[in-house]
């Protein structure tokens, strides 16, 4: 059993698939008998994962800046909900809490979450599987990009290839639980 932090998209005016992504990362990381970390807000996929995963029977923890509680409303029904002074520490939290990372479809924040992660992992500064959901290829720029990094020498292959993508939720928790037996 394992805390698994969720990163994804906050946005209100996401499509219903994107929603029902986010569900299913939820109710599969509770079924798994994981517990959940996440932003500990209600809104867009952010909101539905934590949902989803107490449905399931799961334990959620939320981490929510002080700044963010009536933006992204706070997640009053988490089993932990956190408040931090700011970001740079609602990152910390959720870097500490964890023993690994999973990445849906998101935003800048996503992305910025993802990288810090992905960027200390790469360093050696802790040793917790990153994954990346590219679902129906979301992220197919992004990774493409990413390659394109290592063949122009700005990215070390050893550093790409610390990030694991996965093109579903099932094979994403397949692989963190591979890495963390
Ligand atoms: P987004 O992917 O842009 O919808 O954002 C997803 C989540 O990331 C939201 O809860 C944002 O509040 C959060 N976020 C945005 N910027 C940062 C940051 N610099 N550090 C931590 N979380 C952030």
């Amino acid at each position: 059993m394992a805390a698994i932090c969720v990163f994804c998209g906050s946005s209100r005016t996401l499509d219903l698939g994107w929603l029902d992504l986010a569900r299913l990362a939820g109710d599969q990381i509770a079924r798994r008998g994981h517990t959940l970390v996440s932003g500990g807000g209600r809104v867009g996929m952010m909101g539905a994962v934590a949902v989803a995963a107490r449905a399931a029977g799961g334990y959620t923890i939320g981490v929510l800046p002080e700044q963010l509680v009536a933006l992204e409303i706070a997640d009053l029904e988490a089993d932990e909900q956190i408040t931090t002074e700011s970001l740079a520490a609602r990152k910390t939290i959720m870097i500490d809490k964890s023993d690994a990372f999973l990445a849906l479809p998101g935003g800048l924040g996503t992305l910025d979450e993802l990288f810090e992660v992905w960027t200390t992992a790469a360093l050696g500064l802790h040793h917790k599987p990153v994954v990346l959901v590219d679902c129906d290829g979301f992220y197919a720029g992004l990774i493409r990009w990413l390659s394109e990094l290592v063949d122009s020498r700005f990215a070390r292959p050893a550093a790409v290839d610390r990030l694991i993508v996965a093109d579903s939720v099932p094979a994403a928790l397949d692989a963190i639980e591979a890495r963390l037996e």
